[in-house]
């Protein structure tokens, strides 16, 4: 946590450069000068640290990182780090927050940060009974998988319980046993996978099976983080408003076309920030939408209703498998900048945020929709990247931006037709 008497309200944020927003979040975040210039240098990822992240490294890409302000969550300020190649949503997410802020902020929790680790077994004749032996041999395999890591015994963490379950396969019956790791401020992969391998041989003694798969499940859904906040019904632009975008969570809850748009919107905002701290989002987009079903039915993985005062109320529950150490995190130059501009302490309070940010992200996106309508938020930028498309570079694309923005025709060929005109007249 920052020093609390920062305040992450930023208005007019957005109308400085980005050298001025830099300054800004220097001071938040107490950055060197150093780490300044790592930001805003954008190749600042070494050729060899690429090389070591991930195999065949030819080079890398990068994408803008914006800087998504006014969070107070639990009563401290966030600045939030996102990178993203989407216009709109940092501005949605720092919207929506300065909403939530006039309102008291985002409240959050969380379980304890546990992971589940799977262990296959086949060829099992009595997979029932086997079950009951695995169960019975519980303290020896928990011991077995903490042998494997003392470094996240020493924190607290580690393989803490079991489970096990026969499964109806179109291979036959299997049994599946699941071992519950508490990963501390990992997000647990390696330190699972780990141990699921270690306890592999004692399953096959144990129960005279096979075991074939020993791996962590994404469907996280003993690490959830959840957050809420309550949005007064002014702040937010009226009853009318509020109506509709309770409404739209209505009709999202209910269909799933609806949902995985829903819930494409809060991911808007989560893997952004999980994307600028280098974290896997390919874990949390499987476990959330793992979960948005886990009642049968895809649905959203966050509801907005009416209080007693006609106020708007979010929440969001989803699991969260993140990380402060381990993985690519620690390795990227730009990642470990993100991470301190973040100030979160644990990978719960990091999960914490992420819920509050994807909040943030649903309640900018419905509220738009509800009211204006998506496209005019995103109309400047995307005009602008058509231009750029078009051929426009320097003030060109401002000028051809806002012409197609003015003739509502924001199309390629009507930006070349614009660039051929401004080039002929030489009035830019
Ligand atoms: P890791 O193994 O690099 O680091 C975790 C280790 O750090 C722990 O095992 C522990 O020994 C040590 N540690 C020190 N201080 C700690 C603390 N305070 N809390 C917790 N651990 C501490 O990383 P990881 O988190 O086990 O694995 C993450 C990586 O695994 C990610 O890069 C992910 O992409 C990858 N991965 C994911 C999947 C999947 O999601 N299905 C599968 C395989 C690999």
């Amino acid at each position: 946590m920052h020093n609390m008497k920062k305040s992450s309200l930023a208005p007019g944020f957005y109308k400085l450069n980005p050298k001025e927003r830099l300054e800004f979040i220097k001071d938040f975040a107490d950055l060197s000068d150093d780490e300044c210039a790592s930001l805003q240098n954008i190749g600042s990822l070494p050729i060899d640290v690429a090389d070591r992240m991930i195999e065949n490294v030819v080079g890398a890409i990068p994408i803008p990182l914006g800087v998504a302000v006014n969070f107070l969550i639990n009563k401290h300020d966030y600045l939030i780090p996102m990178a993203i190649e989407e216009p709109s949503v940092v501005a949605a997410a720092s919207y929506a927050a300065k909403m939530v802020r006039d309102g008291g902020g985002f409240q959050t929790s969380s379980t304890a940060p546990v992971m589940i680790g799977q262990i296959q077994t086949v060829g099992i004749k009595d997979p029932h009974s086997a079950k009951m032996r695995v169960i019975q041999a519980k303290e020896e395999i928990l011991r077995k998988a903490n042998d494997q890591d003392p470094v996240l015994v020493s924190v607290g963490g580690g393989a803490k319980d079991l489970d096990a379950k026969v499964i109806n396969t179109t291979e036959g019956l299997m049994l599946i046993t699941e071992l519950h790791v508490d990963c501390r401020d990992a997000m647990g992969a390696n330190a699972v996978n780990t141990m699921a391998e270690a306890v592999a041989p004692i399953i096959e003694r144990v129960t005279g099976g096979r075991v074939y798969l020993r791996i962590i499940s994404n469907l996280a859904t003993k690490r959830l983080v959840r957050a809420f906040c309550v949005v007064p019904k002014d702040s937010v632009g009226g009853k009318e408003v509020v109506d509709g975008i309770v409404n739209a969570s209505a009709f999202a809850a209910a269909d799933p076309y609806r949902a995985a748009t829903h819930n494409k919107g809060i991911m808007n905002g989560i893997i952004a920030v999980i994307l600028a701290t280098c974290n896997d989002h390919r874990a949390i987009e499987a476990g959330g939408h793992a979960y948005a079903v886990k009642n049968g039915q895809y649905t959203t993985l966050s509801m907005w209703e009416r209080n007693a005062d006609g106020d708007l109320v979010g929440s969001i529950e989803l699991p969260m498998a993140v990380g402060l150490i381990g993985g690519a995190m620690r390795t990227h130059p730009t990642a470990k900048v993100a991470m301190k501009i973040l100030g979160v302490k644990t990978a719960n309070e990091f999960g914490e945020v992420l819920a509050a940010v994807g909040l943030a992200q649903n309640l900018g996106a419905l509220r738009a929709l509800a009211s204006e309508g998506i496209q005019r938020g995103h109309m400047s930028l995307h005009a602008k990247n058509i231009a750029v498309m078009a051929g426009a570079a320097g003030k060109l694309v401002d000028a051809v931006a806002e012409r197609m923005i003015k003739e509502r025709k924001i199309r390629m060929d009507r930006a070349k037709e614009l660039i051929d005109e401004y080039k002929a007249t030489g009035k830019i």
